[in-house]
């Protein structure tokens, strides 16, 4: 009989002890977005501790992927297009040798090298005509993935020619979000989301037990979400920056640039990819704006445990075949 009463008792201490842990959440600007870092922890202390292990880490990357830091090692390898190889960390090796392979899978629709057009397009609203085709012309010329060298052994990367330039805008954020929860995770802490202004990356679950949910919003009707999904996948990233974009002729264009014509991408104004990495799910949103719904959604549908959600300038919504979407 009394141990009976002992089982219960414990019972109801482990579901207290599971209810005690919490939500805590602190915003930041990093890497020039609106970062949200959530962790599940046992108090307000242990939180903050977890959270500045997170926001350090981003801090960290952004140091080494900053085109704007003339000091960093992403700068430096800028800096010495056409001139001769930089030497630079392994982490920053390896990372832009994935993205030459994302590139090689998405057919150069993500591109590093996209960055040689940036003196062209402004996306401040002062573009409101095309720019002259020769700047255009002359600035494709310098974009190329495949011209990237990259020795493993001296652990270098060079770019050939004078002007040619990387970028990891389409990455960054997404690297960012799978370093700081890989810190986290191997710290203990039991559940979280690192959200980078849109790319989200989750792991474990509420302090319930129960997954983690996602809202997809139509940017045609940003009051109302109009898919729910439970995020087995970890990683979702939505490109589609309603801000950052230019009108031309009455034609609206965003700020994923097509590397094939230097020309801003139109036609898809929302794309919203799932997966287990954020770094490649951020990559492959950004690949799918370029390649447009059909050729976006049959690469998609090659690739295990990836995901997508496209919406057309008409708010006509996609999707890759496991995703069945109720449309209203
Ligand atoms: P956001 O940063 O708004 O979430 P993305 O993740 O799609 O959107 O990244 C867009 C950024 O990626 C651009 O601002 C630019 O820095 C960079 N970019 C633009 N076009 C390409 C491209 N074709 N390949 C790789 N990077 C690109
Ligand atoms: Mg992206």
């Amino acid at each position: 009989m009394k141990r009976k009463v002992l089982f219960v008792v414990k019972i109801i201490l482990g579901i207290s002890f599971l209810n005690a842990q919490e939500l805590f959440t602190e915003s930041y600007t990093l890497m020039g977005s609106a970062f949200e870092l959530t962790v599940v922890a046992d108090d307000e202390a242990e939180a903050q501790e977890y959270i500045a292990t997170a926001k350090n880490e981003i801090e960290r990357i952004e140091l080494l992927i900053s085109s704007w830091d003339s000091n960093s090692e992403t700068s430096s390898i800028n800096q010495n297009a056409g001139i001769k190889p930089v030497k630079v960390s392994k982490e920053l090796w390896d990372l832009i040798d994935r993205s030459q392979q994302i590139s090689k899978i998405t057919s150069g629709a993500f591109d590093l090298t996209f960055a040689a057009v940036d003196r062209i397009w402004k996306f401040d609203g002062s573009d409101v005509e095309m720019p002259n085709a020769d700047l255009i012309l002359a600035s494709v010329s310098k974009i190329g993935y495949h011209q990237i060298q990259l020795n493993e052994k001296k652990s270098t990367v060079f770019l050939p020619e004078k002007g040619m330039k990387i970028g990891f805008g389409a990455i960054g954020k997404g690297y960012a979000a799978d370093r700081a929860k890989q810190l986290l995770m191997a710290r203990g802490v039991v559940g979280g989301i690192i959200n980078a202004s849109g790319d989200i990356n989750t792991w474990g679950t509420q302090p319930d037990g129960s997954p983690w949910t996602i809202g997809i919003i139509n940017p045609m009707n940003k009051e109302k979400v109009f898919s729910w999904f439970s995020l087995e996948h970890n990683a979702v990233v939505t490109s589609g920056n309603y801000e950052k974009f230019v009108r031309i002729g009455g034609k609206r264009y965003s700020h994923i640039i097509d590397p094939r014509t230097g020309i801003p991408s139109n036609g898809i104004i929302s794309c919203t990819i799932f997966a287990t990495k954020a770094e490649l799910a951020d990559a492959l949103a950004t690949a799918t704006f370029v390649m447009g719904v059909e050729s976006g959604l049959f690469l998609i549908d090659q690739l295990p445990n990836t995901e997508a959600i496209l919406i057309d300038d008409e708010g006509i919504i996609y999707a890759s075949k496991n995703i069945q979407i109720e449309k209203d």
